[in-house]
């Protein structure tokens, strides 16, 4: 592996260097070859042998440098002062396959100086849930973290009941969160220069060719975010915890806790059972997004560098919108396989209005259309469509008649190829359920993990309609049916 270990050139203040404290008899859960290819990793003998023991935290390989990270955060739109990785630790940093950085990140490893209350361990449960989620994500094509592997252990961690200690190699491009900045805010304000420019030269380097570094660099963050909720919001992906502390500043999705995906649509839709308010539903992520941006970007007043005002900061913030708006509109249409103009997106909001007047399944109504429109839908996708058709009432026929009608005509004008692309690139067969992932929880906690391995390689190529998949994969809840608890507690 090509190591570039920066962070800890930083000012110390920011991290403490430690060891992880190692799980008992550690365990292959699952190792993920196409990261450890894109890493590098798989080229070391070495880190191939021993990948169980580096993530049980019984050996640390010469060149990782480990240290756990101070942040702090806004949680559930508190000011929490001080967090910090409590049970994680950045292992090491590396240039990948493609010279892209990435950060290594070891969840579960043990207590740290930032663990609070906490018992610095993950448990299997959540582990799964995180490790098929980061995977889940990055295949649909949206920016997220992703994870080279996981283990089980013989720890016991006690939560509710008590659990086994597990442990995820967590990658991604940047383990720095909007609470960096605010912990610096807070405790050490004097390091802001630093590491504003630490920041831009790692993650943001395009943005030196500006007049502004900085603030082409704040406005890169907002855009790459509003980017990232669009995509959540245009799969159905529900975060669940969008505190400042769990958002990264380089727009990609990170920290996978009470996170699901939309089955039977229903924009108010609360998958955290712990968010009493409602803060983090579906349809309050785009503006909970602009929430966390517009309380972060104050704190670069305090740079010593020129340049950085309330209304350029404000001039920041206002790109938040139109990039969102942008981006998930163009993204509905292309789910309809139609272009974008007011047309397509009065027949887009339509078709929503309509899935959630009658609890359709988002993901499988979108995908439904296949049958519709494709002359040789394959049976899968005729299937959704007669399934959809089954759970009409008369009236609801009758709405549906009329749509498909107004939708046929406009799709008549495209060109019939393109409009099946869109429609197969943009509508994913498979996403992760949570009674899915449950299932796969349930036999790993009975040591049987090819459930895992299987929902791994259906969510590898989510696009498309796979032979190892049962009826179960694509079945959603009925629809009044009690949901599975998903909750902070991991
Ligand atoms: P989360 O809600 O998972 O984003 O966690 C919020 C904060 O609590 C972060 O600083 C975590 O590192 C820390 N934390 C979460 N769970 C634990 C745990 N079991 N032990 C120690 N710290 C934890
Ligand atoms: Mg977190
Ligand atoms: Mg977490």
């Amino acid at each position: 592996m090509h190591y570039h270990n920066t962070y800890k050139n930083l000012d110390t203040r920011l991290y403490t260097r430690q060891l992880p404290t190692p799980l008992d008899n550690p365990r292959a859960g699952h190792l993920n070859l196409q990261v450890a290819e894109q890493l590098g990793w798989a080229d070391d003998a070495d880190l191939m042998a021993h990948w169980v023991e580096i993530l049980g935290g019984h050996y640390v390989p010469e060149q990782f440098a480990p240290l756990s990270m101070a942040y702090a955060g806004h949680q559930f739109g508190q000011w929490a002062g001080q967090l910090g990785d409590g049970r994680g630790l950045l292992m090491a940093q590396v240039l990948d396959k493609d010279g892209q950085l990435q950060d290594l990140h070891l969840k579960g490893s043990g207590l740290t100086p930032y663990s609070r209350m906490g018992d610095g361990r993950a448990v299997l449960r959540s582990t799964i849930r995180e490790y098929l989620c980061g995977h889940a994500l990055t295949q649909l094509g949206i920016a997220s973290s992703n994870a080279l592997g996981f283990i089980v252990s013989d720890t016991p961690v006690h939560r509710e009941r008590i659990e086994s200690g597990a442990a995820l190699m967590r990658v991604a491009d940047s383990h720095i969160r909007l609470g960096h900045v605010e912990w610096i805010a807070s405790f050490a304000p004097d390091l802001l220069d630093e590491f504003t420019d630490y920041m831009i030269d790692t993650y943001y380097p395009d943005c030196r060719n500006s007049e502004q570094p900085v603030l082409a660099f704040l406005q890169a963050v907002v855009e790459r975010s509003a980017r990232m909720i669009a995509d959540w919001q245009l799969i159905g992906f529900a975060h669940g915890v969008m505190n400042t502390d769990n958002l990264s500043i380089t727009g990609s999705t990170l920290d996978f806790g009470p996170f699901g995906f939309m089955e039977r649509f229903n924009p108010a839709w609360i998958n955290n059972h712990s968010d009493y308010s409602g803060r983090y539903a579906y349809q309050n992520q785009p503006a909970i997004g602009h929430w966390n941006l517009n309380n972060w970007l104050p704190h670069f007043m305090r740079l010593t560098q020129a340049g950085v005002t309330r209304d350029s900061l404000a001039a920041c913030l206002e790109v938040y919108e139109p990039v969102f708006m942008q981006h998930y509109q163009q993204g509905l249409c292309r789910k309809l396989g139609l272009p974008h103009q007011s047309e397509s997106l009065v027949l887009a909001f339509e078709f929503l209005t309509f899935l959630e007047d009658n609890l359709l399944d988002y993901t499988n109504s979108f995908r439904a259309l296949l049958g519709l429109v494709a002359t040789e839908a394959h049976p899968h996708e005729q299937q959704l469509l007669a399934n959809l058709l089954a759970e009409l009432n008369e009236d609801a026929k009758q709405v549906w008649q009329d749509w498909q009608t107004r939708y046929m005509t406009q799709i008549q004008a495209a060109s019939q190829e393109q409009v099946v692309l869109d429609l197969q690139s943009n509508n994913p067969v498979y996403i992760l359920r949570n009674d899915m992932a449950q299932r796969a929880i349930d036999a790993a906690e009975q040591g049987q993990f090819e459930e895992v391995a299987r929902l791994f390689d259906l969510l590898q190529t989510p696009y498309i309609v796979q032979d190892i998949a049962t009826d179960l994969d694509s079945r959603p809840p009925a629809p009044n049916a009690r949901p599975l608890p998903i909750s902070c507690s991991s």
